[in-house]
Formats: C-alpha cells, sequence, structure tokens
C-alpha cells in the first residue's frame, strides 16, 4: 500500500502543478474522502474511549493513565512553545519587514476573544447532539470520560450498554480499513487539489520573499519538536526511530492531506495497533491526545505573536514573553484538530501582546501549507504520548 500511496502523492503534485483547472474539478473526490473519515471519527472517540475507560480495570488504573497523558501533552506542548520563542528570539525574522503590512489592514471590527465563562459553556452544552453535528470534540470528549466513569460505577446493570459500545467500537475499525483501501485516491486529490489552488493563485511567489525566513523558522521549529519526542521514545521507550516513522507514515501523510488531526485520528490508532500499544490505552490516550496535544499549533501562535511584535516594532520583555508562552500553551491546548482551528485561538495570544489580529492576515495566504505541518507534527505528537504513556504503563504494572 506505502509505494501506491507515495506515487499518488507525486501523481497528485504533477498533475496540480501541470493541469490545475482539471485537479479543482475533480477536488470533490478529496472532499469525499474527508467526508468519509469524519462520519468515522465522532461515533469512533466516543465508542473507543467508553471501550477503553471501562476495560481499564479500574478507576485508578485510568486515573494513572490519565494523569500521564496529561502530563505528556503538557510537557509536549511546553517544549514546542519554548523552541518557538527561542527560535524566533535568535533569529529575529520580522525586523525589517515594514509594520504598515499589519497596520493596513488593521480594523475596528477585530475579532473579540472569548471570555472564559463563554468557553466553560461550550464545553459542557446541553445538547450532545447538535454539539457533535458542529464538531466541538472537546464536549464529546468529557461527556464520554464521564459517561464511562457512571457505567463502571452502575455495575452488571451497565454492562449491556457497555457491550453495545464496543461491538460498536469494532464495527466502526472494520469500516476503517475499508476505508483506508481508498487512501491513495483521496490523497492524489486532495494534494493534487491543493497543488492546484496554489498555481492559480500565485500563491507560492507572491510576497514569498519576506516571510520566507519566518517559514523557515516555523518549520525548523516543527522539525525540532518532532526530534526530541523521536528521541524521547527511543532512549526512553526503547523503540526503533526508523521503524516508528514508517509505521506511523500513513497517519503522518493522511495529516498532511487532510489538515485535521482529527479527520487522520482513525488512521492514528491503526497505526497504534501495529506499533504494538496496548488497545485500551491507544483507545483512551489517542482521542484525548488529539483533542489537547496541539504542540505544532500552539508553537505557531506563539511563533506568529512574536513575529507581529517584531514587525510592529514591540520590544517584548521577559514577563511579556512569558505571558505569550502561557497562552500559546492554553490557545494549543484548546485548539480543535480541524483545518485552520489553530487561527481561532491564536486571537488569544495576539490579545495578550496588544497585536490587532486583522495581523493574522498576514499570514493567510501561507496558512494552508503551514497547516498541513503543524498538523503532522501534532499527529506525531500524539502517536509519541501513546507511546510513552503506554510504556509508563508497562513499567508500572511490571513493578507491582
Ligand atoms: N489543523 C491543525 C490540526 O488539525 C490545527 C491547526 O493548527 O490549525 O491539528
Amino acid at each position: 500500500m506505502f509505494p501506491l500511496i507515495l506515487l499518488s502523492i507525486a501523481l497528485g503534485i504533477i498533475l496540480g502543478a501541470a493541469y490545475p483547472e482539471q485537479m479543482i474539478a475533480i477536488g470533490w473526490i478529496g472532499q469525499l474522502f474527508i467526508n468519509l473519515l469524519k462520519l468515522i471519527v465522532l461515533p469512533l472517540i466516543f465508542s473507543a474511549l467508553v471501550g477503553a475507560i471501562t476495560s481499564m480495570g479500574g478507576l485508578k488504573r485510568l486515573s494513572s493513565v490519565g494523569i500521564y497523558t496529561l502530563g505528556y501533552v503538557l510537557l509536549s506542548v511546553s517544549i514546542a512553545v519554548m523552541i518557538g520563542l527561542v527560535l524566533l528570539n535568535v533569529f529575529k525574522p520580522g525586523i525589517g519587514i515594514p509594520p504598515s503590512l499589519i497596520l493596513a489592514n488593521a480594523t475596528p471590527t477585530d475579532l473579540k476573544p472569548m471570555p472564559l465563562s463563554a468557553y466553560l459553556l461550550t464545553l459542557f452544552p446541553p445538547n450532545i447532539v447538535s454539539a457533535a453535528a458542529k464538531y466541538e470534540i472537546m464536549p464529546i470528549v468529557f461527556f464520554s470520560i464521564v459517561f464511562s466513569i457512571a457505567c463502571l460505577s452502575v455495575g452488571k446493570t451497565a454492562n449491556p450498554v457497555i457491550d453495545f459500545f464496543v461491538g460498536l467500537r469494532d464495527v466502526l475499525i472494520k469500516m476503517i480499513t475499508w476505508l483506508m483501501y481508498l487512501t491513495p485516491i483521496g490523497l492524489f486529490s486532495l494534494l493534487g487539489t491543493a497543488v492546484a489552488q496554489a498555481e492559480i493563485e500565485h500563491l507560492l511567489l507572491k510576497s514569498l520573499g519576506s516571510m520566507l525566513l519566518f517559514i523557515t523558522i516555523f518549520l525548523f521549529g516543527l522539525t525540532l519538536q518532532i526530534a526530541w519526542q523521536l528521541a524521547l521514545i527511543t532512549l526512553v521507550a526503547g523503540k526503533n526511530p526508523i521503524k516508528f516513522m514508517k509505521s506511523a507514515s500513513n497517519a503522518l501523510i493522511t495529516a498532511f492531506a487532510t489538515s485535521s488531526s482529527m479527520a487522520t485520528l482513525p488512521v492514528t490508532l491503526l497505526v497504534a495497533k501495529e506499533q504494538n500499544i496496548n488497545e485500551d490505552v491507544a483507545r483512551f490516550v489517542l482521542p484525548l491526545a488529539t483533542t489537547i496535544n496541539l504542540a505544532g499549533t500552539a508553537m505557531y501562535e506563539a511563533v506568529s505573536a512574536l513575529f507581529f511584535c517584531q514587525i510592529l516594532g514591540f520590544d517584548l520583555s521577559i514577563p511579556a514573553q512569558i505571558g505569550v508562552f502561557l497562552t500559546a500553551i492554553l490557545a494549543g491546548m484548546g485548539a480543535t484538530g480541524i483545518p485552520e482551528g489553530g487561527l481561532i485561538t491564536m486571537v488569544m495570544v495576539l490579545r495578550s501582546v496588544s497585536v490587532p489580529v486583522s495581523a493574522i492576515g498576514l499570514l493567510l495566504p501561507f496558512d494552508r501549507i503551514l497547516d498541513r505541518f503543524r498538523t503532522m507534527t501534532n499527529v506525531c505528537g500524539d502517536l509519541a504520548c501513546s507511546v510513552m504513556v503506554d510504556y509508563a504503563q508497562k513499567k508500572l504494572k511490571a513493578r507491582r
């Protein structure tokens, strides 16, 4: 399958550049592929979490897996933001870019940040089905965790409910394995359309010069983020990094093509199975990590905020940078794994340093491509998280 996938990607890129209009005309095929992934992902998150939590063997193990996952997520998102801040402070890519590029677009109708109370209300919506319909993933994750804990505490009479969701999960996983046969054609269309669009809009060349340093620094930062996690799973968990990347490649390519870590989740779960990660651990950790472990996104928010400050000539003090550090962590963890999901929470980070939100406009021409790379980084981080949590759990078990 892998050579076929590579072939379809190469063909997509070549044909996208050579026949952009024709490729855009068949763009619906890629959309269909994304729709099929998204069709499965919400019931899968729910049933995988219920199945995993109820078979964990008690609240003690559940809380231990939960704490390890949260610990890893906090560590990885903080390191990502730190890498971004250090790189921006060293290379200062924004200096020399005229501030008018940002200020010209500033309008009084800038987006308003969401107050905390409104955010909390979105986490606990009155109607879980309508939240699901809007792809609000965080409420679904919360609901599934509480639902599963309730099933555990009800005991025997909840068994049919649990059996139903475990059965549903297995059926959905079967559907994903079928869907994977469509991957080459889906990727062909998605990447071909992306290249075709860039070709038609001439985005690849337009104003690339001044942004090039920023883009290079950001991509370098993402590479460092993947590299330290690979080193961690190699040195601590004893994984072979080449084998890991090889089996992760399916999920990474899907992440690149769909720009959505959430839509990639079904594939990420299949990769975890190939990696021999305990299934219950993977089915708990991966949906949760997909929701909160958006380290690539958090790095993007931090570097963009600093980049804009450099353009505007704001000299950020250490406390102000600590503010960016903290808000970028929150923004990364609160962002949704959908295409350009990070742009929404970026508002919060920009506000913290008084940069007009319209500055985001400067990034928009490049965002679609940068989004693909940060989604890949997010998905790679989710897999690394599941490897480390699984490793820690196995260690704990061996010690007992
Ligand atoms: N597209 C990213 C993801 O799905 C989120 C973002 O950075 O915009 O992980």
